[in-house]
């Protein structure tokens, strides 16, 4: 039996992480996503599809590099940015 990867619980039944691999158990796995709860909390919450890389500065949304646009050490999301005509 192995374990699962974020609860530590063993488990027949792992099913693996699109994102980062890891072999989680049923109750840290999302199955509509096919990620893993770790993943899915760091998740960018404009698409919902990549890793986050930081904060939006303006809403405090998480934001992957796609969905946001840096501002020397600072990020600002697209939707935020669309609104202050930024880009
Ligand atoms: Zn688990
Ligand atoms: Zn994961
Ligand atoms: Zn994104
Ligand atoms: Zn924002």
């Amino acid at each position: 039996m192995s374990k699962c990867e974020i609860c530590g619980k063993p488990t027949d039944n792992l099913f693996k992480c699109n994102i980062c691999g890891r072999l989680v158990c049923s109750e840290d796995y999302n199955f509509s996503k096919g990620i893993c709860a770790a993943c899915e909390e760091s998740l960018c919450q404009i698409c919902g599809k990549n890793l986050s890389i930081g904060y939006c500065k303006i809403c405090g949304r998480l934001v992957c590099e796609e969905c946001s646009i840096r501002r020397g050490p600072e990020l600002i999301c697209k939707e935020c940015a669309k609104k202050m005509n930024i880009i």
